[in-house]
């Protein structure tokens, strides 16, 4: 560990210590602990800073609403009829013995997803298919309180599959309050406590990613509060591979093994999706041990993998699979899994703390890496999605990133795992747009255009109706409807990039304290008609990229630019350009469903020419009507447009991998003209740039 990097990891600790004493403080001055009306932590546990709504309670409208529409009718809707893994017949899913061909993470990865779309959409024919595999699993569960498909790790039970079905029976009993749910889950948890520790969670995956059993243990607990779930929590963490020490001796079957540099073995583990859902673990159990050390982990976690592989824009980090020491270039990738997980524990992490960086994260991976992960009809995805992507075809990239195959074109029988995970992100973000706080109040946590029925105050059931064209627009309108008036607070998330946030009630700016990355609350009676209007004036900000070749991206509020690239869709058949551990129904219908490779049609290997005073004058904000698709993340509807200046590059092109060079050093000498180039935001490109040099 340089002596440098031991200084910033000791600054991000102390500094994340402090947010999170001082905020849960807050909370706990805030919580007189008298029964709220939503499922928040029960004592011993530390208060929840913010607490879930349940599914149901909140409803998309605008670009967020397409975009779900775009989920049913297209991958998400229609896995069950591809997938080899959502075949019925056979499946051991609903098997009472756990014997059956078909059984391990797919149908519950699908399921987190697709369930959580039929109940927010309440779309008769979904909830229908939901039910069917929510029955079948509830069925499923034997004398000794096992359920689910048996699958080994070793010589012991894998209890990873089950893990995430957790989360599906969760999302199932908030919709339903059918208490076959909670009996299920007693009955397993029990199970698992007759297990003894060294045959418990102790292989590779779910040995990292014991901490969503946690979650489910915990969340248990705040519905019956049954002592033995806080042994069983003691147990899992007990059990889980720890992601708080900071000395390592990694997998061999999955990480390189040779010269790895002294910071490799910070972590317990480099896998994309490992990371992304793992670092939470620590925090999920600080609401246990209430140890400072223990929410300092998962911090670190999260700041240690992005500083040698996450100095790149878009939020995440270069690990395609698993990220390797010299290949941090922003054209190395992560997976749609690493993308939808990373989101899921943001949202995890801030009802944890209540610290609102993580809302702010959530929001820069949904909107700037998420969206490009799937094509605009949402009827492909792709593995890998990397800041920096100019060509997704059909070819082997390794070792040019890790992965050997077909990983960087959009084909919906392919990428297993994210074939199905994927489903949960668009329906989970929805889920916490909205929260409820411990005082009884509601919380506007992430901003979108949606509605939400919230009980507040003394009991009275509050609808919000927001309206916003956000992250397009910089407006934010809440109008509340009520039966009668009610008093409670009003907690409303100013971003942390926005500087000059305003509030108004009823047409008069209140008097409130406004700052960028805090909660501002507004408490007074409210009544029916009343109307908050919030300014986030976004401004365009240059992010310089020092440990990157001095990269520049460009950014415009919470989006992030891209240049922007001409793409040209080949039409592949799915079945031929496969990656090998595909696998699919019989009479699947390939035309309907063709995978696609993009190449682009015009140049992308440009320098900015930047402003030397002041970067971001260097653009030039392009505002067009809103698209008729409704839908702002493609090539060609994204609503705003910045104009720029650049110079090409004529050495940076593709290199021996068919990826786009490692970037050049910057500033990057160059003698070719100036010229005028248009970015879009970066989660409407699939094919992008969005770490550029900058030309000298
Ligand atoms: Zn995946």
């Amino acid at each position: 560990m340089s002596k440098d990097f031991a200084t910033l990891i000791r600054l991000f600790a102390v500094v994340a210590i402090f947010m999170q004493l001082t905020t849960v403080g807050q909370v706990i001055k805030n919580n007189k602990q008298e029964k709220n009306y939503y499922s928040e932590n029960k004592k011993p546990l530390i208060p929840s800073a913010y607490i879930k709504l349940p599914v149901g309670a909140v409803h998309p409208e605008g670009w967020l609403k397409e975009y779900l529409f775009r989920q049913r009718d297209g991958l998400t809707g229609n896995l069950g009829n591809i997938s080899a893994w959502l075949q019925k017949t056979d499946n051991a899913w609903f098997s009472k013995t756990g014997e059956g061909a078909w059984g391990w993470e797919e149908v519950p990865y699908w399921l987190k997803g697709y369930g959580n779309l039929a109940y927010i959409l309440n779309d008769p024919k979904m909830l229908a298919e939901t039910k069917v595999w929510i029955e079948g699993v509830l069925n499923s569960q034997r004398e000794d309180g096992n359920f689910g498909p048996k699958n080994f790790d070793g010589k012991n039970q894998d209890f990873w599959a089950n893990m995430i079905m957790l989360y599906c029976l969760q999302s199932y009993y908030e919709y339903s309050n059918d208490a076959r749910v909670l009996d299920l889950m007693t009955k397993y948890f029990k199970f698992q406590q007759t297990v003894p520790d060294e045959n418990f969670i102790n292989g590779y995956w779910q040995g990292l990613r014991g901490g969503d059993n946690l979650h489910s243990v915990l969340w248990l607990y705040n519905h019956t509060g049954d002592q033995f779930l806080l042994e069983l929590a003691e147990k899992v963490h007990r059990c889980t591979k720890s992601w708080t020490a900071r000395n390592y001796e990694l997998h061999a079957g999955t990480h390189p093994q040779k010269n790895n540099p002294e910071w490799y073995k910070l972590l317990p583990d480099w896998h994309n999706v490992n990371v992304a859902q793992g670092f939470r673990e620590p925090a999920t159990y600080y609401q246990l041990s209430k140890n400072p050390a223990d929410i300092k982990a998962s911090y670190d976690v999260f700041n240690i993998i992005r500083e040698y592989f996450g100095q790149v824009p878009g939020g995440m980090f270069g690990s395609d699979e698993v990220a390797r020491p010299g290949y941090s270039d922003p054209r190395q990738g992560v997976e749609t899994c690493g993308l939808v997980e990373q989101m899921n524990s943001d949202q995890h992490m801030l009802r944890i703390t209540g610290d609102l960086m993580w809302a702010d994260h959530a929001e820069n991976v949904a909107f700037n890496m998420y969206p490009a992960a799937v094509t605009a009809d949402f009827k492909a995805l792709h593995y890998l999605t990397a800041p920096n992507m100019v060509q997704c075809d059909d070819k082997n990239h390794a070792p040019g990133v890790m992965n050997h195959g077909p990983f960087l074109m959009y084909n919906p029988f392919s990428s297993r795992c994210c074939q199905h995970n994927h489903a949960q992100g668009w329906p989970y973000y929805v889920e916490n747009l909205w929260m409820a706080t411990p005082d009884k109040g509601a919380f506007a946590a992430l901003y979108a255009a949606s509605n939400a029925t919230i009980k507040v105050g003394n009991g009275t059931e509050v609808k919000f109706t927001e309206t916003t064209n956000y992250p397009f627009g910089e407006k934010v309108d809440i109008a509340l409807s009520m039966s009668k008036p009610v008093e409670f607070p009003l907690y409303l998330r100013i971003p942390g990039w926005c500087k000059n946030a305003a509030i108004f009630i009823n047409g008069k700016k209140v008097d409130v304290k406004v700052e960028a990355g805090k909660a501002s609350v507004v408490t007074r009676k409210w009544k029916s008609g009343d109307k908050v209007n919030m300014d986030l004036p976004m401004e365009i900000t240059v992010t310089r990229w020092e440990k990157n070749k001095n990269a520049a991206s460009v950014n415009y509020g919470p989006l992030t630019f891209s240049l922007k690239i001409k793409e040209n869709y080949i039409k592949k058949g799915s079945d031929k350009t496969a990656i090998w551990d595909s696998k699919w129904q019989k009479g699947v219908d390939t035309s309907k469903w063709p995978s696609w490779e993009i190449y682009p049609e015009s140049d992308w290997n440009y320098g900015l020419v930047l402003d030397k005073e002041n970067p971001s004058k260097s653009f030039e904000i392009i505002k067009k009507s809103w698209p008729k698709s409704n839908f702002p993340f493609t090539n060609g509807d994204a609503p705003i447009v910045l104009k720029g200046k650049a110079r090409k590059i004529t050495e940076w092109k593709l290199d021996e991998h068919l990826l786009c060079g490692v970037l050049p050093q910057s500033p990057v000498l160059t003698n070719e003209p100036v010229v005028d180039i248009e970015l879009i935001p970066m989660g409407a490109a699939r094919l992008r740039i969005s770490a550029f040099p900058v030309a000298k």
